[in-house]
This record gives C-alpha cells, structure tokens and sequence, in this order.
C-alpha cells in the first residue's frame, strides 16, 4: 500500500473529458483554484467532437480559447463528406446500401465563418 498524501483543494473536478477540461478553465479564469484528476494518461485518442455548437465557441472565445481550439482543429476538406451506410462491409442484400449523402455541416464549398 502506497503513501496517502492529502490535498486540499476547493474544489475536485473528476474526469478531464471536454466537461472537466472547460470547467477548470473557467474555473482558473475566475481566479478559482481547482484540482483536475483524469485516470488516464491523456486525452481521448478517438475524435469525439467532430463539430462544436456556436453558443460553446462564443463561451470559448469569451474565455481566451477560441483562437486555440481552432488552430487545432481539423481542416475543412477533411470534414466535408457524408454518407449514410446500412454497413460498411458484407455482401447481403440490406449491406452498403447508401440511404443518403447529405451536405455535411463542414462542406469545403460553403463559405466559412468564424464565431
Ligand atoms: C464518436 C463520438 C463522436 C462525437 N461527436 C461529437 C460532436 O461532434 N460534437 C459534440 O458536441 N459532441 C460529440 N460527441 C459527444 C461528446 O464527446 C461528449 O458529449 C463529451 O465527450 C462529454 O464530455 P464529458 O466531459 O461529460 O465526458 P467524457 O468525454 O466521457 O469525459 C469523462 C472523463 O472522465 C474520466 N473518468 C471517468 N471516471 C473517472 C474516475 N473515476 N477517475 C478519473 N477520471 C475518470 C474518463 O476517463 C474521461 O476522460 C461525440 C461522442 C463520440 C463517442
């Protein structure tokens, strides 16, 4: 059994998802001190935010983030297909079938705007 060190903080945020991550954020921003704890070892390394609402950008961009979260984030031409597949693989008669290829919310001829 290891040593048990304690810490006092204000507050405990549990989980560095985007939840954790924006509220210690804001937290630091308002001058609140807080203590962020993540069980693993880094951030998702699957993409779980293809797009961002506007009202979440307009609190990024108040806070100093905007600028950083879209210098990372993917470029357009990456985000401007989309299909609808029953599957991606198999030979049956219901598989591949494409249902729809909407335009998707980034597609590379739409003009781009910035929040
Ligand atoms: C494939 C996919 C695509 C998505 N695309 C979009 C999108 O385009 N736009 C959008 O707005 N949303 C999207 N989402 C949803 C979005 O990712 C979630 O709503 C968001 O991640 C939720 O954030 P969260 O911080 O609440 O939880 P999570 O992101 O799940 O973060 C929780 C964190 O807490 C950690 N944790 C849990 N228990 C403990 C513990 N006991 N101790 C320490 N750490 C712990 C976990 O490891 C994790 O890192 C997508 C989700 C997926 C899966």
């Amino acid at each position: 059994m290891g040593e048990i060190r304690v810490v006092d903080v204000p507050i405990l945020i549990v989980g560095a998802g985007g939840s954790g991550l924006a509220a210690s954020n804001f937290l630091a921003d308002l001058g609140i001190e807080s203590l962020l704890i993540e069980r693993h070892a880094s951030t998702s390394i699957l993409p779980k935010a293809h797009g961002i609402n506007q009202r979440t950008m307009e609190i990024f961009r108040h806070h100093g983030l905007a600028d950083r979260v879209y210098a990372e984030s993917a470029p357009r031409e990456n985000m401007g297909k989309c299909i609808w597949l029953t599957s991606l693989g198999g030979n049956g008669p219901m598989d591949r079938k494409c249902s729809s290829r909407p335009t998707s919310w980034a597609a590379a001829d739409r003009p781009h705007s910035k929040i």
